[in-house]
């Protein structure tokens, strides 16, 4: 390998955003937070350890993902519950928002929809931000633990990884295989998950997460949503994770209606205004 004598001045070249931000629609947050105040909660899910709950949230309603017990990270997948083919695209959310996301962020729906499923309205860890390694809170970078990979590195044979989790759960909750369910499982926002990618080597990280009992997550539903929150089988996420070893919690999912009145001017958003013809 040769080394161009203008390596560092090809280094040195200042980055530039690649999805400047300021264009995205901007969420009303003073309205969802109004109208979180008089909201009212209208059930409970509990994501058993080693196990993912299931829930629905209409459209202008909220969900909150709560730590009860211990310190837990979840694997959450959403979609939009009247057509499942539209699901949380957790790369464009990562390209628009960064790494990990925080109040009045938006989960980003796939193609062709592109729009956002849920705005985060709170996140009690937001006084993390980012730590000394480059970790932080609730990442769009990982994918979830799976039982391919670990069958890949290490041969095994494990079935409660946060893929077959929310593989089960999606297949009890409609009534299908475990194989029709699978091919709807997708990347996950890591809700209290802390991690980061290594400065030397790049390679992705976690360490424990701060989240401790009564931290939660708050969500505004944009769209109707069928939601599966996977209690990960690695707990807090500080050693291993696709095994039995970690301590592990449940989690705990409230939805909450808001008053009627609450969120007048409020419209769900649009599919992507992008016409489909490619060019032909
Ligand atoms: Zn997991």
């Amino acid at each position: 390998m040769t080394i161009p004598p203008d390596a560092e001045a090809r280094r040195a070249v200042k980055p530039v955003i690649c999805y400047p931000n300021e264009t995205l629609p901007v969420p009303d947050l003073a309205l969802y937070a109004a109208a979180l105040e008089g909201a009212k909660v209208t059930g409970t899910v509990i994501a058993p350890p080693r196990e993912a709950g299931v829930f629905e949230v209409p459209a202008g309603h909220f969900f909150r993902i709560r730590s009860i017990e211990g310190p837990q990270v979840g694997d959450l997948n959403l979609w939009n519950a009247q057509d499942i083919s539209e699901r949380f695209y957790s790369g464009k959310t990562r390209a628009l928002h960064g790494t990990h996301v925080t109040t009045g962020e938006r989960l980003w729906s796939s193609f062709p929809n592109l729009r956002p499923m849920a705005t985060i309205v709170e996140d009690s860890l937001g006084w993390y931000g980012i730590d000394q390694y480059g970790g932080s809170v609730h990442d769009v970078i990982g994918t979830r633990c799976d039982p391919y990979t670990g069958n890949l590195l290490a041969g095994s044979q494990y079935h409660h990884c946060c893929h077959s989790n929310l593989t089960r759960a999606l297949a009890q909750h409609l009534g299908i295989s475990a194989e029709a369910a699978e091919p709807h499982v997708h990347d996950v926002l890591n809700v209290f998950m802390c991690t980061g990618f290594t400065r030397d080597t790049g390679q992705y990280f976690m360490k424990a997460s701060p989240v401790r009992p009564g931290d939660h997550l708050t969500f505004f539903a944009e769209i109707d949503l069928l939601g599966a929150l996977s209690a990960c089988p690695g707990g807090d996420c500080s050693s291993e994770h696709s095994s039995d070893e970690a301590a592990c919690y449940p989690m705990e999912i409230e939805t909450l209606a808001p008053e009627p009145g609450a969120l007048d001017g409020w419209q769900s958003p649009q599919r992507s205004g992008y016409d489909r013809s490619h060019g032909l």
